[in-house]
């Protein structure tokens, strides 16, 4: 990988992360507004509802954790090298999802593993 690469996936983390954040924010000011509801099909509603708010924010919360620990390899620089098996990460995997941290051959050993 080279520097111009480098720096363009450094930019991409950097604009992923503000993003995630953006998303974080607008989601915690939404806050929850359940117990007030009189009706109870709205009160469902507005349960269910929550549940997926809260679904969004874990996966946000995951996602920003990886960016944040992709933007602390490139500091170290040991970017791009999978944590598992310690070669290169192929560029195009890198490019399509930055924050990735394992090869593809590693990332399918595990999928497998956990299913
Ligand atoms: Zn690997």
């Amino acid at each position: 990988m080279n520097d111009t690469q480098t720096n363009e996936l450094r930019d991409a983390l950097e604009s992923q992360r503000k993003e995630v954040l953006y998303d974080v924010s607008r989601h915690a000011a939404k806050g929850i507004g359940v117990g007030v509801i009189a009706d109870e099909t709205e009160r469902a509603d507005k349960i269910a509802e929550n549940m997926v708010e809260h679904a969004l924010s874990y996966s946000e919360s995951k996602l920003l954790e990886k960016i944040d620990h992709a933007l602390e390899r490139l500091a170290c620089g040991v970017y791009g090298i999978c944590e598992s098996c310690n070669k290169e990460i192929n560029v195009e995997r890198l490019k399509a999802k930055p924050s990735v941290s394992l090869c593809i051959e590693c990332q399918i050993k595990k999928e497998s593993r956990v299913s």
